[in-house]
């Protein structure tokens, strides 16, 4: 099938799927969600994007109504179903459903479970990419995976009319990460990013080029850096679940990095393998 959604034990495609309009996703953005991307109708990285989703809704206390390994299952079930190989899913947990209020009361029933699998593709590796820089105004929770994407959205409207692909913001002087990313620089042969704290969303994808570059000798430091410290960088890079080592050649119309193409390829080389070891080892999975 082309695409395939679940919601609340409905399953149909993703355009048919029809939810109730007392969804406090639609209030108040009252859920948080996960998404990770396939090759081969693989998705990368299922059960840290699984327990991420789980964590998050802990965070905000929602019960995901469905346990880990049957999420799991049922994720993998309709990976195998999609007919396109390279795919994006999404999984949604919602307070559920009930008439307008803001306290937890007003949701009657149980939680609400969202899935969706349809056709989508990794950004390649192979190209540059160009930034916008923003003042980050979001508020003091961005380590929860929540619905309440508004700036979000606004920082990447702006990114693209200016023909870019992400804006980097900054609490002053202090970079966080992307509207949708996280951002890193390389410098004298080290990898440096922000810290895991309130400021960013943990980001798998992060997690994992940080372990590969301890794996591969290459020092990490995750300490805040500055915009400053990223215009003069050697190289600069966004990842997350669909990016997973996108080099940035273009912040603000001036041009960044290019200065250490070698250790860039090197980690860039590294996440790509990982990827194909992972689909090797679920491939049996989704067959
Ligand atoms: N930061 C933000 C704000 C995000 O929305 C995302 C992904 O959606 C990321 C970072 C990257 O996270 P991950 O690598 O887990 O996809």
């Amino acid at each position: 099938m082309e695409n395939i959604a679940y919601y609340n034990g409905k399953i149909s495609s993703i355009e048919e799927m029809m939810i109730p309009m007392n969804e406090r996703s639609s209030y108040f953005g009252d859920g948080v969600y996960d998404a990770m991307f396939t090759v081969e109708h693989v998705p990368l990285q299922l059960d840290d994007h699984l327990r991420r989703f789980y964590r998050s809704a802990r965070k905000i206390e929602i019960e995901i109504p469905m346990g880990f390994d049957e999420l799991r299952a049922m994720v993998l079930d309709f990976c195998k179903k999609v007919d396109s190989p390279d795919q994006m899913v999404y999984v949604q947990a919602t307070r559920g459903v009930g008439m307008r209020g803001h306290a937890y009361r007003f949701a009657d029933g149980k939680p609400s479970l969202w899935i969706w699998v349809k056709p989508d593709v990794l950004d390649p590796m192979d190209r540059d990419y160009k930034c916008i820089t923003m003042e980050d105004t979001r508020f003091l929770h961005c380590d929860i995976k929540t619905l309440n994407l508004l700036p979000s959205v606004i920082y990447t409207q702006r990114a693209e009319e200016k023909g870019c692909d992400e804006t980097i913001l900054h609490r002053g002087d202090r970079v966080t990460e992307c509207a949708h990313s996280n951002v890193h620089i390389l410098k004298n042969g080290k990898l440096k990013t922000a810290p895991c704290d309130n400021l960013i969303l943990p980001g798998i994808t992060r997690a994992h080029r940080i372990a590969q570059c301890h794996e591969m000798g290459i020092p990490v430091i995750e300490e805040p850096f500055t915009v400053e410290e990223m215009m003069n960088a050697d190289e600069v890079f966004f990842t997350s679940c669909s990016a997973l080592c996108c080099r940035i050649t273009e912040i603000d119309g001036k041009p960044v990095g290019g200065r250490d193409p070698q250790l860039i390829k090197r980690i860039q080389d590294a996440a790509w393998k990982e990827a194909m070891e992972e689909v090797k080892a679920l491939s049996p999975s989704v067959r």
